[in-house]
C-alpha cells in the first residue's frame, strides 16, 4: 500500500522511509582527535550528493474540516489533531519541565510507514513553552553529560495506528467534507484546546480544564460570568467522550487567545526547486515577500563572530533560499542529516539517546526552519522566542508501545549558546 492519501500536496506520505537497513549505521564519520571528535560531521563534505528533502510550507487552511483529524491532516499553529484522540498524553508529559505550564502546539506531520503494518498511520506532534527563557534553560540542561533529570521546554510525541482501528475506517477519506471518524474523542481543555480535559469545571461542569492553569486563566477572562450562565442553561452534560472530530463545520471552541496562529503544512520536494524559476512562475506563491524573509536571515549575520559559523551559516543561507519560506525539512532516511544554520551547538550522535521504548537508535527525521515563527508571527518583546534550527530525532525502527503517545528527541540550535 503506497499511499493513504492520494493528494501528494495534503500529506507527508510515501517518503524514501522503507530501507532503513543496518549496513549504513556503521558508517563512521573519520574522527579528527583534537576538535570535532563529538561530531558526526561529514556534512561539510557530502553536501553534494546528500539525500533528497522534502520541503514543508504553510498556507491558511483551504476548508473548515481541513483540520480534522480524520483527514490526518499536517498543521502547525492553533490546535493539534490527535491521532489516537482517546489516550491523548497526559500528567508531567504535558508539562514544561521547567515553568511546569502546559506545552504549546506547534506542528504536527503525517508521516506513515508505508511498509509497515502498525505504522500505516503515523503522526508526530511538537510542542514547546513559548517562554524563551524556558528554552534557554532547556538548551543549557541538554549540554550537560547524564543530567539526572531530563528537563525540556521542547516535547515530541509519535503516535501510529496500524490501518484497521478503533478510531479511522480502514478506506482513505475523500477530502470532501463528508469524513467521520469512528468514534469519539477525550474531551480536550476548553483553555488551550490541546490537551485532555479531565478536571471539569465544579461551578457549570461543563467547562474542562488540562491543569489548574488553564482553569485559573480562564476564569480571570472571562468564564467566571460565563460559568454562572452556563449553569443555567445546562441541566446535566454527560462526562463521557465528546465529538471533538466529529463535526464537519464547527471548528472546537478554544478561550485561549495565545496559540499560535494556525496553518495546514503542504510539502514539495526540495529537487523541484532546483532550477532557477522566471521571474513569473508562479509555482510557489509565497505568503510573504521573499525580501522580507531574506532580510531578517541577513541581518542575524552581524551577530556570528567566528568563521565556522559564518561558513555553516553562508552554506544554509545557500541552501534555503532555493524556497526561502520552507519552514520545514523532512528526510527519514539512513543517513539523512540535518541542514545546520551554524556550525557551534549542533548535537552529536552520541548525545541523541536511544528510544525510550525498544531501546533502538534513533535517527533524523525532521527539522523546524526559523521561519516558523515569522509565520507565527512572533511578538516583539525581549523575551521573545528564537531558534536557528528544531531538530527532531525519531525512533528508526518506529517501535511499537503500550503507550501512544512516545516521546521522541528533540534538539534546538539557537543563534548563540552563551545567553
Ligand atoms: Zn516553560
Ligand atoms: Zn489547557
Ligand atoms: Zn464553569
Ligand atoms: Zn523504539
Amino acid at each position: 500500500m503506497s499511499s493513504f492519501n492520494g493528494d501528494s500536496m495534503d500529506d507527508f506520505k510515501g517518503l524514501r522511509i522503507t530501507q532503513l537497513d543496518d549496513d549504513d549505521n556503521e558508517e563512521e564519520a573519520p574522527m579528527d582527535p583534537i576538535h570535532v571528535d563529538e561530531f558526526d560531521d561529514d556534512d561539510e563534505e557530502d553536501d553534494e550528493d546528500c539525500e533528497p528533502v522534502i520541503l514543508g510550507f504553510v498556507e491558511s487552511p483551504r476548508f473548515a474540516w481541513s483540520k480534522l483529524r480524520q483527514l490526518f491532516p499536517n498543521l502547525a499553529g492553533g490546535v493539534p489533531a490527535w491521532l489516537d484522540p482517546v489516550n491523548v498524553p497526559s500528567g508531567k508529559s504535558i508539562l514544561c519541565d521547567i515553568c511546569e505550564e502546559p506545552l504549546q502546539f506547534v506542528l504536527q506531520l503525517y508521516a506513515p510507514i508505508t511498509d509497515k503494518e502498525s505504522a500505516f498511520h503515523r503522526t508526530l506532534f511538537l510542542f514547546m513553552c513559548p517562554s524563551m527563557s524556558c528554552l534557554l534553560r532547556d538548551q543549557h540542561e541538554q549540554w550537560k553529560r547524564a543530567p539526572e533529570k531530563v528537563m525540556r521546554s521542547m516535547k515530541v510525541f509519535r503516535c501510529q495506528l496500524p490501518r484497521v482501528n478503533p478510531f479511522y475506517s480502514s478506506e482513505a477519506p475523500k477530502h470532501d467534507g463528508t469524513d467521520k471518524p469512528l468514534g469519539l474523542g477525550a474531551p480536550l481543555c476548553t483553555w488551550c484546546g490541546t490537551w485532555k480535559g479531565d478536571k471539569v469545571c465544579s461551578g457549570c461542569k461543563n467547562a474542562r480544564y488540562c491543569s489548574p492553569k488553564h482553569q485559573a486563566l480562564h476564569w480571570r477572562v472571562g468564564h467566571k460570568t460565563e460559568c454562572q450562565q452556563l449553569r443555567a442553561v445546562l441541566e446535566t452534560s454527560d462526562s463521557g467522550l465528546v465529538d471533538n472530530g466529529v463535526s464537519l463545520t464547527q471548528q472546537q471552541k478554544v478561550a485561549s487567545k495565545s496559540l499560535w496562529k494556525e496553518f495546514v503544512l503542504v510539502n514539495e520536494d526540495e529537487s523541484e526547486y532546483d532550477t532557477e524559476m522566471s521571474e513569473d512562475d508562479e509555482v510557489a506563491k509565497p505568503l510573504v515577500s521573499v525580501r522580507e524573509v531574506d532580510d531578517q536571515m541577513k541581518s542575524l549575520m552581524k551577530d556570528f563572530e567566528g568563521d565556522a559559523d559564518k561558513n555553516s551559516w553562508v552554506n544554509f543561507q545557500q541552501r534555503v533560499a532555493k524556497a526561502p519560506e520552507q519552514v520545514l525539512r523532512y528526510c527519514r532516511s539512513s543517513g539523512a542529516k540535518p541542514l545546520w544554520p551554524i556550525a557551534s551547538g549542533r548535537v552529536s550522535k552520541s548525545e541523541i539517546p536511544n528510544c525510550k521504548s525498544c531501546g533502538g537508535p534513533r535517527c533524523f527525521e525532521f527539522q523546524v526552519m526559523p521561519q516558523l515563527l515569522f509565520f507565527f508571527g512572533g511578538n516583539n518583546d525581549r523575551e521573545s522566542l528564537d531558534w536557528a534550527t528544531i531538530v527532531v530525532y525519531t525512533c528508526e525502527n518506529s517501535c511499537e508501545s503500550s503507550s501512544s503517545y512516545k516521546e521522541e528527541f528533540v534538539w534546538v540550535q539557537l543563534y548563540s549558546q552563551t545567553t
